[in-house]
């Protein structure tokens, strides 16, 4: 059985945990956190990369940071995953959904000036599939209304929108490092900062809501409980685990590349189904490969013949508006012509580090022997 997903191994894990075990300082912003925040505030250019116990806490970080409300109203995409929704409406705010684009399957960015009320505090683009949501527009958009970007980049680590990493151009962004993710070390992600006024209060909530990171860059000599906040460190096992893959990034963005150009061209002739569309100035990461099929039918008989052939295909998103709590917590703004149409056509084959071309193409063989 060809998997849908296998979490990506190095090779140089074990040695950075033995590094970490024999250093005897296991707990948090060590020299692996340390060696992975520096890779993102360079590589990705934020100002300030917080590593955290996932991108769900990197986005409640980021909710509490902007100071969201109960009544507040935070504009993003149905078509998403839940902890987008679920970190803002922890703080009590509702998520106005809008519509998204059917060649990125992004939020469609001409529908957001339209949902925006006195209550609306922030927009947060999810990057799907590693792919640019329209971010000029966006900027544009929050600079005149005065609201914040919070950027879901959890699938976008090493893509790009007019040559800015993805993670980089809102306020803040947030990544994540999952065993489905591109790079991963179980569970741990990132808030990255690119708002310098958010940069002290940011550490303070992410420690407790205590001054320690100023203690311990010794600028003062003790510290205390100042502001509300929580435990938002990742350990350093993980960061160590991290950093293994990290160091590889490039090598490992241009696998999944190859494997992903692989499938485009393979398929591309294909008239049954329809490929991702790259809009051009967006570079991506490779961090899915999606067809959509004619309607929902058609897609459960492929995932049910690409199982009876050894493969594992999978689909994804039920759109969060019709979810149980999405009916409690959210309402769509305009029409829904496209999240839940798109969402039920979506199929995602399998793409992880270890595939092989050659498995890209048998599953490609099974797809085209599926369409006759
Ligand atoms: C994976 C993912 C998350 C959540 O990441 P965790 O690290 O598992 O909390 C959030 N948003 C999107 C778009 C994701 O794909």
């Amino acid at each position: 059985m060809i998997l849908f997903n296998q979490p990506l191994i190095t090779g140089n894990e074990l040695k950075y945990l033995e590094e970490v075990i024999s250093s005897k300082k296991l707990g948090s912003d060590g020299i692996f956190t340390q060696k992975c925040s520096a890779w993102m505030e360079t590589k990705i250019r934020c100002k300030k990369a917080l590593l955290t116990p996932s991108c769900t806490h990197a986005l409640e970080l980021a909710a509490l940071l902007l100071d969201i409300q109960p009544g507040d109203e935070i504009i993003s995409t149905s078509f998403g995953f839940v902890s987008s929704a679920n970190a803002f409406v922890l703080r009590g705010a509702t998520m106005v959904f809008v519509d998204i684009r059917t060649d990125t399957l992004n939020i469609d960015e001409s529908k957001i000036e339209a949902a925006i009320t006195d209550k609306t505090k922030a927009i947060v683009p999810v990057h799907y599939a590693g792919v640019g949501c329209d971010m000029n527009v966006i900027m544009e958009l929050a600079r005149n209304h005065n609201l914040k970007v919070v950027e879901d980049a959890a699938q976008g680590i090493m893509s790009t929108y007019n040559s800015q990493p993805l993670g980089s151009i809102g306020h803040l962004g947030t990544f994540s490092f999952h065993d489905t993710k591109n790079y991963t070390c179980g569970e741990g992600g990132a808030l990255l900062i690119n708002d310098d006024s958010l940069i002290e209060r940011a550490e303070i909530l992410r420690e407790k809501g205590t001054n320690r990171k100023k203690f311990l860059r010794g600028e003062i000599d003790k510290y205390s409980w100042v502001d509300i906040g929580s435990s938002y460190l990742l350990s350093e096992l993980n960061s160590a685990f991290l950093w293994a893959q990290l160091e590889e990034s490039e090598k490992i963005n241009e696998h999944r590349l190859l494997l992903w150009n692989r499938y485009y061209e393979n398929l591309s002739r294909l008239n049954d189904i329809e490929l991702p569309i790259i809009p051009q100035n967006c570079s991506h990461n490779a961090h899915i490969f999606y067809i959509k099929t004619k309607n929902i039918e058609e897609r459960g008989q492929l995932i049910s013949y690409l199982k009876e052939n050894e493969v594992q295909a999978v689909f994804h998103y039920i759109p969060l508006h019709s979810a149980e709590a999405g009916v409690k917590f959210t309402r769509f703004n305009g029409a829904d012509e496209h999240t839940t149409t798109e969402s039920e056509r979506l199929l995602r084959l399998p793409l992880y580090y270890s595939l092989t071309l050659d498995e890209v193409d048998l599953i490609c063989n099974k797809v085209k022997k599926y369409y006759g």
